[in-house]
């Protein structure tokens, strides 16, 4: 049986604006088993929401998507009604936001919030909801959960919210979970207590988890594999060790020289110079030839090619052709 929980394929989503149509999501593949967390990585506006909030079917009114397919479990999610769609989202997909307090309601009671989506999905009764709510409750490690159902959003920490947000996201056991910067708003304690919280449910009920980040501390600590973005385009993909152990794209490099290395205090951070292109800048060639280092004539007029390393390791750089023909190459004259 196949553990293939989700499959992307050439996403393109756009934003209808008064300067025209604008490229938000250019053309983007990936995938999610069951039992594995996907990071995808970027600067805040590279497209990595979009494309979390393009598999929910959340964009604002004027995102559409233009091109390319979402199968989640044999369905294609891009092809469902409104209707149909609202009932995937929250039973078998569901998604935490980096604030919590966009996400719940803040006159209504964190059990009412609970208990909603248990009897919307499950048909269960508010008894049997309340019963539920108050274990999910206590699953996410919130204290004292029977006094909590009946308090406000406000009247608790942030850690707290954010947990209680976790605990509606899992109310239904979705197969597949999006957390979309759920630790950045966080100090650094709460942000592993919640880290190692999506670790351990994922664990439990082999889900599939897309986390959204900018932060190549978090890729670090849950990731499987990761898909880096860069101006809406996956610049580079890969397992965890391979692109932290061997990044080949200088955006991923990039991003790691941003890191602390809190094993070796002589290490210099550096900043990525430049900043992220707007949506509505025309750049001819690789989208990151003004911000890298390499470029040459040809990366300012020709769009790289993406090529294959090892295993699931992928790239689209110019760069790889010089190491590609060299390879092929070596293997001719052995
Ligand atoms: Fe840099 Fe050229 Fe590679 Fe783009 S294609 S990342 S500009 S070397």
């Amino acid at each position: 049986m196949s553990n293939n929980l989700l499959s992307v394929t050439n996403l393109n989503t756009a934003f209808r604006t008064a300067e025209g149509e604008l490229s938000a999501v250019r053309g983007i593949s990936f995938s999610v088993d069951k039992g594995e967390t996907l990071c995808i990585v970027g600067e805040s506006g590279c497209g990595k929401s979009i494309t979390s909030l393009s598999i929910m079917g959340l964009l604002p009114s004027n995102g559409i998507i233009k091109e390319g397919s979402i199968e989640f479990r044999d369905r294609d999610l891009t092809k469902l009604s409104k209707e149909e769609l609202r009932k995937v989202r929250g039973k078998e997909i569901s998604m935490i936001f980096q604030e919590p307090m966009t996400a719940l309601n803040p006159v209504l009671t964190i059990g009412y919030q609970l208990r909603e989506p248990l009897m919307l999905h499950q048909k269960i009764s508010k008894r049997e909801a309340t019963v539920k709510g108050i274990d999910l409750l206590k699953q996410v490690g919130i204290p004292y959960p029977e006094k909590r159902m009946n308090q406000y959003p406000h009247e608790l920490s942030g850690g707290m919210r954010q947990r209680v947000m976790i605990a509606i996201a899992l109310a239904c056991h979705p197969q597949l979970l999006i957390a979309d910067e759920p630790t950045t708003a966080l100090d650094v304690t709460i942000q592993a207590q919640i880290l190692d919280l999506i670790q351990n449910l994922k664990d439990q009920f082999n889900m599939g988890v897309i986390m959204v980040t900018h932060d190549m501390g978090v890729v670090a600590e849950v990731a499987d594999k990761v898909m880096v973005m860069y101006a809406g385009e996956k610049v580079e993909e890969g397992d965890v060790e391979s692109i932290f152990n061997n990044p080949q794209h200088p955006y991923t490099q990039g991003l790691l020289r941003s890191v602390p290395d809190v094993d070796d205090p002589s290490f210099e951070l550096e900043a990525i110079p430049g900043s992220l292109p707007n949506l509505n800048e025309q750049i001819d060639g690789c989208r990151f030839h003004p911000r890298c280092p390499f470029a040459t004539d040809r990366c300012k007029v020709e769009s790289p090619q993406e090529y294959e390393l090892h295993g699931t390791h992928r790239v689209k750089c110019w760069l790889q052709e010089v190491k590609h023909d060299a390879n092929t190459r070596e293997t001719v004259t052995t």
